[in-house]
């Protein structure tokens, strides 16, 4: 058996039905990320595996035992949201003992653990401060930090970088995934972002209308879309109906099936291009922008536009309007 397992869960909000008969397995200590758009359900999935919420159908187990009906309190589960919610009249160490000191636990234990706590999330130097004086990002430490020290069975996060800035964000994500790792914490992580997903998570479920529309991990998920609603959400496809790749690459596929391709599978050149590709064809390049390190242009092949990336090399290499030469390989395009 998993050491989490949602079995058949339903959800409804009054005539809304907002989980759909989910199944999920989760492995100890693994860290998984609940990845879709706002409204789907991810939230409301982990307050029902907290015992935030009441479900309407199935079941849920954690570690060998079923807990559907066991009081929050009951579950030892842990749980960071996007807003920290700390006690501002207290210390950022009062603040992470405070769970520990309800449990009456003896104080030489809470110091120990207060402290390990604190070195964990690198707050070292910041024990007697107040939350007001401390950063988003820091905050979002402190809140890490008392989930911890209690020792939960899993970690719940729900989207608990979407308040902070770009920067601050990169280094928290890193830091989550280093303290759950050396814990040993099983953990599920909740956000609308697909890069976030990619960079954190051990698997990812794509989740749509209160359903799991594919599961895997972030290479698999990324690269084999099983659908449009997938391929629109992950890695940025082009998603082309079978009449609309004929007209792009001027072969009729034989298996009438939409076809998804990612832009930084193309190759495109001011010169016709010599290789192994399937397909080649011409195209106008109708504008570009900057996304990082990849410039991504949008080339008009016979009237169907088309994202291609290009990696950024400081300068627009393909202007606006001019002619270009692509090619793609028959094994990028995904037939959906
Ligand atoms: P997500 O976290 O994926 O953005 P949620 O789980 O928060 O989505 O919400 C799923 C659906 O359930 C939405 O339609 C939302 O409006 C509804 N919902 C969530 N919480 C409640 C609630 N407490 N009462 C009524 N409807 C709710
Ligand atoms: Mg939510």
């Amino acid at each position: 058996m998993a050491y989490i397992e949602f079995k058949n869960v339903e959800k409804y909000f009054g005539s809304n039905h907002v989980l759909k008969g989910i199944h999920m397995e989760i492995e100890k200590g693994q860290f998984v990320t609940l990845l879709g758009p706002s409204g789907c359900g991810k939230s409301t999935l982990l307050r029902c595996l907290a015992g935030l919420e009441t479900i309407d159908g199935g079941e849920i187990y954690l570690d060998g035992e079923e807990i559907t009906h066991k009081e929050p309190k009951d579950r030892n589960i842990g749980m960071v949201f996007q807003h920290y919610s700390l006690f501002p009249n207290m210390t950022v160490e009062e603040n992470i003992a405070f769970g520990l000191k309800l449990k009456k636990m003896d104080n030489a234990e809470i110091k120990r653990r207060v402290a390990d706590a604190i070195r964990m999330v690198e707050l070292e130097g910041k024990e007697k401060q107040h939350p007001v004086n401390l950063s988003g990002g820091q905050q979002q430490r402190v809140a890490l930090a008392r989930s911890i020290v209690m020792e939960p069975k899993v970690l719940l996060l729900d989207e608990p970088l979407s308040a902070i800035d770009a920067k601050l964000r990169k280094s928290l994500q890193a830091s989550i995934k280093q303290i759950t790792k050396k814990l040993g914490l099983t953990a599920v992580f909740v956000t609308h972002d697909q890069d976030e997903a990619m960079v954190m998570s051990d698997v990812i479920h794509l989740f749509h209308d209160g359903q799991i529309e594919q599961s895997g991990d972030p290479v698999s998920v990324y690269t084999k879309p099983v659908s449009s609603f997938a391929a629109g959400f992950i890695g940025n496809y082009n998603l082309l109906k079978p009449e609309e790749f004929e007209l792009v690459t001027g072969r009729k596929r034989e298996d009438n099936r939409e076809v998804a391709l990612r832009p930084e599978t193309f190759s495109i050149s001011h010169q016709p291009i010599m290789n192994e590709d399937e397909y080649h064809f011409e195209g106008i390049v109708e504008s570009n922008s900057p996304r990082g390190n990849v410039l991504r242009y949008t080339v008009n092949i016979n009237g169907i536009p088309i994202h291609i990336d290009a990696l950024f090399r400081s300068r627009v290499l393909f202007e606006d309007g001019s002619k270009v030469y692509v090619s793609v390989a028959e094994k990028n395009c995904i037939a959906l």
